[in-house]
């Protein structure tokens, strides 16, 4: 059964708003994203970049850290390596092994002390890992990771022969959850996008989800930011239109009865153990999909059946394109 994992990546690079999310305005932050997610009975995890500590404090990383502990959600390891490692290196891909693992061993540490357990799960900032990344999480004794997101630049994970993009695989002692993505074909141009609530229209993320869930994905990994709610462009004001977004998808999810998990639940629950002795750690498949996920348009890469939606073609692009210019809809 497909269990839907919502995570937010937990950041401010630029400014404290793409926490706090505070306007006269009205709120757009943690605050109102727990709110949201505690009016539809929901819980979800908050991937916490805890280099920017080394940014803002320890103070502040504590109260972001407070405010998600006493919303009941769940907190798991998001480092952007240039905060702990060297400033003009932001993709864990740019750095040895031995100085990943060093930087992820030190990012443990000080979500050990703000958070008060240990991770379970990570994420590269950018997406920006490599193979080597799965050695370096797997000697700080983590597990889980959430960093691949195949055919994108920043990530340089090498998509395992023979698998669509969003199966779970296992390799060198960790669970490989990728993002999930669809693909898409906009007047010829063919790309991926990720079931993110600031890349789509609702009506694209309903069918999305929906032709995942029939093809018995799981997880789905739908993906927010802190600032998902934020209109960044414009001096940091409440995004309406992306709150309304969320609300009807998880008006969705609610209606159509599909579980959303945080990723501890997940992994009690749905992630199948692997033999290790058995294994040797040769890379193996835990969750196969046998198709991948196409709107529109033709995408002949990966094995699998390819599914059409309704207003494929031009139709499709040009609706899309408007979708994207005014940031969905
Ligand atoms: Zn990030």
């Amino acid at each position: 059964m497909t269990n839907i994992l919502i995570t937010v990546d937990t950041e401010a690079h630029r400014d404290l708003s793409e926490f706090w999310g505070c306007s006269q305005k009205g709120s757009y932050g943690i605050e109102k994203i727990c709110r949201i997610f505690n009016d539809f009975d929901i819980r979800a995890t908050f991937f916490l970049d805890v280099g920017e500590i080394t940014k803002w404090g320890e103070k502040e990383l504590k109260a972001v850290t407070d405010c998600l502990k006493a919303s009941g959600n769940e907190i798991q390891l998001h480092v952007h390596p240039n905060y702990l490692g060297d400033p003009s290196k932001y993709y864990f891909w740019q750095y040895a092994l031995l100085k990943q693992s060093e930087i992820i061993r030190e990012a443990k540490k000080i979500f050990e002390e703000i958070v008060g357990y240990s991770p379970q799960a990570f994420r590269a900032g950018s997406y920006g890992a490599n193979d080597e990344t799965l050695h370096a999480l797997a000697l700080a004794g983590i597990s889980l990771d959430f960093s691949a997101y195949f055919e994108k630049k920043n990530c340089k994970m090498l998509l395992p022969a023979g698998n669509c993009p969003n199966d779970v695989y296992y390799q060198s002692g960790v669970y490989e959850i990728p993002v999930s993505t669809f693909g898409l074909n906009l007047f010829g141009l063919r790309y991926r996008s990720k079931v993110d609530i600031n890349s789509s229209a609702t009506s694209e993320l309903i069918n999305v989800i929906e032709l995942m869930t029939t093809n018995d994905y799981n997880p789905i990994i739908m993906f927010m930011h802190s600032f998902s709610l934020a209109d960044r462009g414009r001096k940091y004001l409440p995004d309406f239109k992306a709150e309304e977004k969320l609300k009807r998808v998880l008006d969705y999810l609610k209606r159509t009865e599909i579980p959303v998990s945080t990723i501890s639940e997940y992994a009690d629950s749905s992630l199948p153990v692997v033999d290790i002795k058995k294994q040797e750690d040769k890379n193996s498949f835990v969750v196969k999909h046998n198709a991948d996920i196409s709107l529109n348009g033709l995408i002949k890469s990966f094995p699998g059946t390819f599914h059409r939606v309704k207003g494929t073609g031009i139709a499709y692009s040009i609706k899309r394109l408007k979708g994207m210019i005014k940031k969905g809809g």
